[in-house]
């Protein structure tokens, strides 16, 4: 049977990562991704769905929340939009009902500080300039400002950005900075090896060790890890240890459950017709993270807010269908709705998004087959936490003159996330967790777990490079340890 020091499975942050760190100790890596390798120089400016389709995979959930996932080397560095912040003091404070915290307590902002910094150095994240801010980033900061909220210019990856708006599918540009032009090919340079198109099924424990089986193709194939990092991502990190509970008799109750969300909801902004400068801002151009973040609202409601780029009409006509403004059409069809929209097309509408210490309130379940099953069950405090969100965007329309809409409206249980955390979580005891705080599966000192899976709770800020500070952490422990 092939052997390796160390095999990975999955190639984002939580796999990349330990990749490098790995290989820089001397070790043997394989990496096994289900997803195929491309360049910068093999990405489309295209929204036709085949090619999406191929960058990034669309998971429909019960309720038909669309999640949308990675799935290719690199992971869904590949399609992030670019913002890159550090864990907020507040998130690091988040209780559960109980009063539990849910970040362990050996992990402070000061523990993560030199993680932080050697993640921004790599990956070369920093706050963006006033003049690669587009249009639409400025646009909400105005519209904010005149609800007496501050707002201010994001740290993201981006450089020298041309602002083409094709993010989520893949920069051609090379200007976004996935891990395929940092850890990733530092990681070969050490002797890493990246096999895409390796769906892993399950894992079995071999000694100390584990056997790890998956397909390439048809064929089926194991390798056998003395050390195993786990990183198939917040939904499928999860499914992974279902499909191996057979084999890992001793995995911890908490598999799965707690699969959170950030908070995330989408909101598309309706400017007034006499709002100024609107000439040349056009809706499907620019950056699809806007640049900017709003933390007004962070220490007293729990969530933040920042500005989205391109948008289309279907999109516009979905949000419009699920709400009884009086304002807006009643149709998302028809001659009164065609003139609706070349009225504010493209120039008065804009899309943006929260995110927030919200609880978790989803399920990556035990199923039958290799499919991922996610289930959605809302509860009463998160209604709650949309309503406090709504009363805040009512106040910020109000004083704007701007109408709000929700992307995704409730009414119709829409619900759209790229972010999906803590469905491994780790905690400070076996009983509430999956995952240790020094980052090994509870029972398993050998098994790995350090991406979006395993952080303990909704961030209120983007999560990539928390993923990175949390992996270089674990890499820390496990160069010490093992
Ligand atoms: C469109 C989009 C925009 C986003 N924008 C931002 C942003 O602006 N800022 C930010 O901080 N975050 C953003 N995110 C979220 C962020 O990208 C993710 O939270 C982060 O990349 C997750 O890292 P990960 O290592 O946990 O998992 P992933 O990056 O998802 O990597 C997991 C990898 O495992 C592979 N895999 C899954 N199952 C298997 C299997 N069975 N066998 C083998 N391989 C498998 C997948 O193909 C994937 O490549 C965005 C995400 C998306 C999709
Ligand atoms: S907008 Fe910028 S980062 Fe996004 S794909 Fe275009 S060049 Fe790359």
């Amino acid at each position: 049977m092939e052997k390796a020091d160390v095999v990975i499975i999955g190639s984002g942050y939580g796999g990349s990562i330990p990749a490098y760190r790995m290989a820089k100790d001397g070790r043997k890596v394989v990496v096994l991704e289900r997803g195929k390798r491309m360049e910068t120089s093999d990405f489309q400016h295209s929204d036709d769905p085949k090619y999406v389709n191929s960058v990034l995979e669309l998971l429909v959930a019960s309720n038909n929340a669309a999640l949308r996932v990675g799935r290719l080397v690199g992971g869904a560095s590949i399609n992030m939009d670019g913002g890159c912040f550090r864990l907020p003091a507040h998130s690091y404070t988040a209780k559960d009902k109980s009063g539990r915290p849910y970040w362990p307590e050996s992990i402070t902002k000061e523990v993560l500080a030199p993680y932080y910094d050697e993640a921004e150095k790599v990956m070369k994240i920093r706050q963006m300039e006033w003049n690669e801010i587009p249009k639409s980033g400025g646009l909400f900061a105005d519209i904010f400002a005149k609800a007496g909220h501050k707002v201010d210019r994001a740290r993201m990856n981006y450089t020298d950005c041309i602002h083409c708006g094709y993010c989520s599918v893949g920069c051609r540009f090379a200007k976004k900075q996935s891990l395929i032009l940092n850890y990733i090919p530092m990681a070969e340079k050490l002797g890493a090896e990246f096999r895409s198109e390796c769906f892993v099924d399950h894992m079995k424990p071999d000694g100390t060790g584990f056997v790890v089986h998956y397909k390439k193709g048809e064929e089926a194939k194991e390798i056998r890890g003395d050390l195993v990092f786990l990183a198939a991502g917040g939904l499928h990190s999860p499914a992974v240890l279902h499909r191996s509970s057979n084999y890992l008799d001793k995995l911890p109750l908490h598999v799965g459950k707690h699969l959170n969300f950030n908070g995330e909801s989408a909101y598309i902004m309706i400017l007034p017709e006499d709002y100024g400068g609107l000439d040349e801002y056009f809706c499907y151009m620019g950056m699809e993270n806007a640049g900017m973040m709003c933390f007004s609202p962070f220490e007293d409601e729990g969530f933040t807010f920042h500005p989205g780029g391109g948008m289309e009409p279907t999109m516009f006509a979905a949000a419009l269908s699920g709400t009884d403004d009086p304002e807006l059409p009643k149709r998302t069809w028809g001659l009164e709705f065609k003139r609706f929209v070349e009225k504010v097309y493209p120039h008065r509408v804009f899309a943006f998004s929260s995110l927030g210490l919200a609880e978790g309130i989803s399920e990556v379940e035990k199923s039958n087959n290799s499919d991922t099953k996610v289930s959605i069950n809302m509860t009463p405090a998160y209604e709650a936490y949309l309503d406090r969100m709504d009363l805040f965007l009512d106040d910020v329309a109000k004083k704007s003159g701007c109408k709000i809409i929700s992307a995704m409206p409730r009414r119709l249980h829409g619900m759209t996330t790229a972010h999906h955390l803590s469905s491994n979580r780790m905690g400070s005891s076996k009983d509430n967790s999956v995952v240790s705080p020094d980052g090994y599966v509870w029972n398993y000192p050998n098994l790995f777990c350090c991406d979006a899976s395993a952080l303990p709770y909704a961030l209120g800020v983007n999560p990539a490079l928390t993923i990175s500070a949390n992996a270089l952490r674990v890499c820390d422990y496990v160069q010490k340890n093992r």
